[in-house]
């Protein structure tokens, strides 16, 4: 038996894989450039994934928390709802994108380091978009999810919709399902 030539195979580590924001299979309630359904004009700039109270959040790449928004501290149930974003600055495999985690609870610090497929943030119980008076709010257990959003930069005051389709674009927000799909 003879072997007239060695093959050559270049090992290299394998990217490391980006992680789903939650357990799969996910259940998408509201895709990304869809019109916004709260009476708000407007599109969506994320997924929504249907979760329960309290569902495991998980970080989709490495990253630093760039914004923990989940402090509760505005007057109205409804106003912390939307308000309760995390927002972490993510290094996935050398590209850098910001990931929108909305609606959840977070007791990570502005600064931490979260690496791919940790657990940083739990869903919390969504508020009906009615009520914008109360402290308290009416509670929608049957409407929790995550809203899941990634931009190509910081964007300040667009957490979850954007006035047009163009607007959404030129802000830089992506398809998420699209971005986690593609490994590369
Ligand atoms: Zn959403």
């Amino acid at each position: 038996m003879c072997f007239g030539y060695l093959v050559s195979v270049a090992f290299t580590a394998p990217a490391p894989a980006k992680v789903w924001p939650a357990k799969t299979p996910l259940v998408i309630t509201q895709s990304f450039g869809s019109f916004g359904t709260y009476g708000f004009q407007s599109y969506h700039t994320g997924i929504d994934i249907a979760l329960p109270v309290n569902a495991n959040v998980f970080a989709i790449c490495d990253g630093v928390v760039f914004l923990n928004k989940t402090t509760n501290t505005y007057p109205t149930a409804f106003q912390n709802y939307f308000n309760s974003f995390v927002i972490i600055k993510h290094n996935c495999d050398g590209d850098q994108i910001f990931g929108y985690y909305g609606h959840v609870y977070s007791r990570f610090h502005e600064g931490w380091k979260v690496s791919a497929g940790q657990l940083f943030a739990n869903v919390i119980m969504s508020k009906a978009a009615t009520d914008t008076q109360s402290a308290t709010g009416v509670d929608q257990p049957d409407n929790t999810h995550l809203h899941f959003g990634l931009a190509r930069s910081y964007i300040r005051n667009q957490w979850g919709y954007a006035p047009s389709r163009r607007e959404m674009m030129r802000l830089g927000w992506i398809n998420p399902i699209t971005y986690l799909n593609n490994s590369d």
